[in-house]
């Protein structure tokens, strides 16, 4: 058989390291750039919740991460400023692992299957040419539709949860709670500025916390947040995009971000990755043209991810319309119907 031909994936997140790792599971070589390194923490709410669960099973890595310590996550709890859900099973378990820990897991398993792995590595976007999948991640947009997008994140200890992930609405964004490893709570926001609102600075412990006689100050009241762990990110872009409409191979945040609200986006990444490996391994092998394999990958990812796309992006608005938030999580509290089609239709 001839020697198979290299792939060289740009970005080392959940995509680019899962692609990796299912490729070096079928003896294809491969170079991973990442612009960072291992381990880090990133703005994420640390919650897999989805699909993307079962392609981690396919590829065997459960176990990895059960070992780096994840968590079952089986009831959740919408809050507005002034009223709750409470608890609620969710409709199938999720897991909740902090991307320091996830992340490097992953990239060590990469490695052990022989991958190259290059840290601290920025690849020149022109790159992206032939034998190449771009992996890296959300593509930067100022302003959308009137409105910058901005998320942050911290881990904190002393707070208890009344569910395995607590969802706070309210009128500036929303912060998601959730347990992770090592007896911690991830503290997770995505918050909007308007365009013409003050660029001033807030204080990120301040938009976290939520606002003052809220429940969700209340709930972190004793918090204490681990320092080394805030990290922010700003110009997201939450319009979902076609992989289609991209002239490379892109696989994860690089096609579309779903809105974070769904607790999706770590799934999509894993799916992506995992529906690339087969037309890859044809190209490697000789058997396909890179043209036909990149457009293969774009169309299996647009099929199975544009409905929930649509959803997606309906709910954001609706939970992001202040006027509609209270009777919202009424109406989660009340029905099972709304809350099933809340998660379902996202995953
Ligand atoms: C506020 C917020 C909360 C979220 N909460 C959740 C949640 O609870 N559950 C969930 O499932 N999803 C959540 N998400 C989404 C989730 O974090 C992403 O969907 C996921 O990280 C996408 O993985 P990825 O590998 O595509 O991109 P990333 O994880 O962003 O990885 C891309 C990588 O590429 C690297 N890179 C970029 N450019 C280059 C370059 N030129 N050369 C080399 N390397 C490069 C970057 O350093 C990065 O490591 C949330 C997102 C936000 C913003």
């Amino acid at each position: 058989m001839a020697t198979p031909k290299p792939i060289t994936i740009i970005g080392g997140g959940l995509a680019g390291l899962t692609l990796g790792i299912g490729l070096r599971q079928r003896g294809v070589p491969v170079t991973l750039s990442e612009a960072g390194h291992y381990p880090r923490h990133r703005v994420c709410g640390e919650f897999i919740s989805g699909r993307g669960q079962e392609t981690l099973a396919r590829l065997g890595l459960r176990d990895l991460l059960e070992h780096a310590g994840a968590m079952g996550a089986y009831t959740a709890a919408f809050f507005s400023t002034t009223r709750t859900t409470g608890p609620r099973p969710l409709p199938a378990q999720a897991i909740c692992l902090s991307r320091f820990t996830l992340d490097a897991a992953l990239a060590g398993k990469f490695r052990e299957l022989g991958g190259e792995l290059l840290e601290d590595h920025r690849r020149a976007d022109e790159d992206a040419g032939e034998g190449v999948v771009r992996a890296t991640g959300r593509h930067a947009q100022a302003e959308e539709n009137g409105a910058r997008w901005f998320g942050l994140k911290a881990h904190a200890r002393n707070v208890t949860l009344v569910a395995d992930l607590e969802m706070h609405v309210s009128p500036r964004g929303y912060v998601g709670l959730c347990r992770v490893n090592g007896g911690r709570v991830n503290v997770c926001g995505l918050f909007r500025r308007w365009a013409g609102e003050s660029d001033r600075p807030r204080d990120r412990l301040e938009l976290l916390r939520g606002p003052a006689g809220s429940q969700l100050h209340q709930r972190l009241g004793t918090a204490e947040f681990d320092a080394d762990s805030f990290c922010a990110v700003a110009g997201l872009s939450l319009q979902p995009k076609r992989a289609a409409a991209r002239d490379e191979c892109c696989v994860g945040d690089a096609i579309t971000m779903i809105p974070p609200v769904t607790g999706n986006g770590m799934s999509m990444a894993f799916e992506s990755a995992e529906l690339a490996i087969e037309p890859l391994i044809a190209w490697s092998r000789g058997e396909r043209l890179w043209t036909d394999v990149r457009s293969q990958i774009a169309r299996r990812c647009d099929a199975v991810f544009a409905r929930r796309l649509a959803w997606a992006q309906w709910l954001q608005r609706l939970i992001l319309t202040p006027s509609l938030q209270n009777g919202l999580v009424t109406l989660a509290s009340r029905s099972d119907w709304f809350w099933r089609l809340a998660f379902e239709k996202t995953r």
